[in-house]
């Protein structure tokens, strides 16, 4: 499968880890009107200052309807822009569905895909989060793509066995278009709005796991330079047990990234 992948991005310098900058992205969900979106934005940067980008990537999630606006507000900030899902097609007949290259001409680089919310509500599978997946790197955005088990399968054990079929699935379906590197963020489902976090030693353990299923289908360099985030109640009180992890390099964070000030916390407490 590696043999047929095109060469994604330079997987930086040497097997260690320091190469890896933290990526720590604002999942909005369904939340925010233009005034508010602006808003957010700017007192986001302005709570970052000067500086507060150099160790940590920062991106926002808004929905699609306020992703013009957002996109402008970000120009100079040095914040990326991120959407919450898209089409595997470019164009058609697809109503009420984005694609790649709509978000790429609104200023998008980054996209989440899989997100367990898709999955729950709106039919989302491993293939057709690997559809949407090939399609975020056909057109040159970073996907972050959700993987993670609910409580059921934790109780019974499957944890790792969930995350595996959801990863090599979608890396399976996204390779068929030829593809790089992915992000790929750890989202237990029962932690995601809970207020009950996994343990960090819990998030590094699927980390690593997410990482060796990485080197099996991309090849370890891609592997080495593969970001694995975890997601689920992840606050600035918290957010250092997953980043200090040596499999973990940065977090989605969904709640938390509506607040300018808070998430600027929790930008500032990443251990990259
Ligand atoms: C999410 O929805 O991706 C998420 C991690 O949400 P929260 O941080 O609110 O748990």
């Amino acid at each position: 499968m590696s043999d047929a992948v095109a060469p994604g991005p330079a997987p930086g310098p040497g097997p260690g880890l320091a190469h890896r900058r933290p990526l720590v992205a604002g999942n909005w969900k369904m939340n925010g009107l233009r005034a508010e979106a602006v808003a957010l934005v700017k007192g986001l940067s302005a709570a970052l200052g000067e500086g507060g980008l150099e160790r940590v990537e920062v991106v926002v999630c808004p929905p699609f309807t306020v992703l013009g606006e957002v996109a402008r507000a970000l120009e100079g900030t040095g914040i990326g822009l991120g959407a919450q899902n898209l089409h595997w097609a470019d164009r058609g007949a697809f109503t009420g569905e984005v694609s790649g290259p709509m978000l790429v001409e609104l200023g998008c680089s980054h996209v989440i895909v899989g997100h367990s919310e898709r999955r729950q509500f709106f039919g989302e599978t491993d293939e057709t989060a690997g559809r949407r997946l090939g399609a975020a790197l056909r057109h040159g955005l970073v996907p972050i793509l959700c993987v993670g088990e609910t409580w059921e399968e934790r109780e019974a054990g499957r944890t790792q066995a969930v995350v595996e079929r959801q990863l090599r699935t979608a890396l399976e379906v996204a390779l068929r278009e030829g593809a790089g590197v992915p992000a790929v963020a750890y989202e237990p489902v029962w932690a995601i709005g809970s207020g009950r976090p996994a343990s960090g030693a819990d998030a590094q353990e699927v980390a690593a796991l997410i990482r060796s299923v990485l080197a099996d289908i991309l090849g370890p360099e891609r592997a080495v330079a593969a970001r694995v985030l975890y997601g689920g109640s992840v606050k600035a009180d918290n957010v250092a047990d997953f980043t200090g992890q040596p499999d973990v390099d940065g977090a989605l964070v969904g709640g938390a990234s509506l607040s300018a000030e808070g998430f600027a916390a929790l930008v500032r407490q990443v251990r990259p």
